[in-house]
């Protein structure tokens, strides 16, 4: 299985080090022609507004919309999951839509910036070590959506189809878990 990381901006080394560790290949991604060899891939954290402006230069708007709808795996982390939202609360930012869901950026306020935190995740046994950072919230969801995870009643990890996505940063840990469950996720849906 081969599983890309774009790398237009945004933590992507640490993101492919995870990948191989749960047992798949991981690429940069620069070019969307470099898509037709994935299985699926991973939209890192970083800007959003970045990340959205250089994906319409080069192409990846159309491409990963095409991507997604073969059924092939995409996994959108905290920028991420921003770019595989349907709707932006208060920003029309390009992005993907891919996932039936209101986000808000930067939602956990100055004074939580940044933290770190036990979580538990739905599909995974023990809770996993999840590093917020400048985090999107999860406001709304339709009822494709299965919420997989929460944080003081807010929604920061959900899944629809083969679309994944968490507020948090699954990548800055040793714990490669949410990257083999993205893995499996895709092999469920290819069989
Ligand atoms: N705050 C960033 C944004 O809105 C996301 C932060 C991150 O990816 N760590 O795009």
């Amino acid at each position: 299985m081969k599983i890309g990381v774009l790398a237009l901006q945004g933590a992507v080394a640490e993101h492919i080090r995870m990948i191989e560790q749960a047992g798949a290949e991981g690429v940069a991604v620069k070019k969307t022609e470099q898509l037709a060899e994935l299985d699926g891939i991973i939209i890192p954290g970083g800007e959003s507004t970045t990340i959205g402006k250089l994906m319409r230069k080069y192409g990846f708007l159309d491409a990963l919309k095409q991507f997604a709808a073969e059924g092939k795996g995409v996994f959108g982390t905290c920028a991420g999951l921003i770019i595989v939202a349907d709707q932006i609360a208060g920003g029309d930012e390009p992005h993907l839509q891919l996932m039936n869901m209101t986000v808000a950026r930067n939602a956990f306020g100055r004074q939580r910036e940044s933290f770190e935190t036990d979580l538990p995740v739905k599909g995974i046994d023990e809770p996993i070590r999840a590093v917020f950072i400048r985090a999107p919230l999860i406001r709304a969801v339709g009822p494709e959506v299965e919420i997989l995870s929460t944080y003081n009643d807010e929604i920061v990890a959900a899944k629809q189809g083969n679309v994944l996505a968490t507020s948090f940063h699954p990548e800055l840990t040793d714990d490669y878990r949410l990257h083999s469950y993205f893995a499996d996720m895709i092999r469920a849906a290819r069989s």
